[in-house]
């Protein structure tokens, strides 16, 4: 990989793209991932590349909501594998959910680089391979899921996710929380919990949040996820994407 010098203006979207390379490269990312990570700079650019404040508090929500799960799964994608690894798996660790392996398009050589991908960064039980459930209303290969995994879990993390399994996943009346850049796709619409940042940015931030609120009762996380309005977080997003001052 070429070095990117840190005071580069666009360093950390460089490094991102050299990242989903790396993972079509290694048969991780599908080349319709190259064009979701495109759609999704866009938005960070008019972003300006920062987590802002509703996002934040989106994060923090999202790490209570994880907190009071009784079964948490963190789904990955090709994208997701590419550009957070080590970082779903300290997310897994830090708030007790698991990890399953879910595709857009779902191959067998795909889903098993992926899982190989994720144990090289430390995770333990990866999910996903034994796709023995379904979820209903989607075409046969996207409604495959794991009946421990996904299908089982009440609280599931979303990140970069198609709209249509979003809406499906919405429809068995999980609680999702959805990782994506831009506020008026369906997935973010539909989300109980929508984080609209960079997931490089978006994960870490909710791990460190769960550290901070290891040891809040249920009550207190009970609070802070009453307390959070997606719609709000939703028209702050769009207004910052749309009004937002470009340094
Ligand atoms: P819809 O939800 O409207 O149906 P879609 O299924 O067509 O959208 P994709 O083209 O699959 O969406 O793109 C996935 C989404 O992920 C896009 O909305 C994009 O903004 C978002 N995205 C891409 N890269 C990132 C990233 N690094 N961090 C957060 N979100 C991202």
């Amino acid at each position: 990989m070429t070095e990117i010098p840190d005071d580069h203006p666009r360093a950390q979207s460089l490094r991102t793209r050299h990242r989903i390379e790396e993972g079509v490269e290694k048969g991780i990312t599908s080349q319709q991932g190259l064009i979701a990570q495109g759609r999704g700079e866009a938005y960070d650019y008019l972003l300006g590349e920062q987590t802002i404040p509703s996002a934040d508090e989106a994060e923090r929500t999202a790490a209570a909501q994880l907190l009071l799960a009784d079964h948490a799964v963190l789904s990955v994608n090709g994208n997701v594998a590419a550009l957070v690894p080590g970082e779903m798996v300290e997310l897994a660790e830090a708030t007790g959910a698991d990890i399953e392996v879910n595709l857009f398009n779902r191959t067998d050589e795909r889903m098993q680089a992926i899982a190989d991908h994720l144990r090289e960064h430390g995770a333990e039980d990866v999910k996903g391979l034994t796709a023995d459930a379904r979820i209903p209303g989607l075409e046969h290969e996207r409604a495959k899921v794991d009946a421990e995994g996904i299908h089982d879990a009440d609280v599931v993390v979303v990140p970069l996710e198609d709209g249509d399994r979003a809406e499906a996943l919405a429809e068995m009346g999980k609680t999702e929380i959805v990782v994506d850049l831009n506020p008026m796709s369906r997935s973010a619409q539909t989300a109980t919990i929508p984080i609209v940042d960079n997931i490089m940015r978006a994960i870490p931030n909710v791990t460190e949040h769960a550290r901070e609120l290891q040891g809040a009762s249920d009550d207190e996380l009970t609070e802070i996820v009453d307390g959070f309005d997606r719609e709000t977080a939703l028209e702050e997003a769009e207004r910052a994407i749309r009004q937002g001052e470009l340094d």
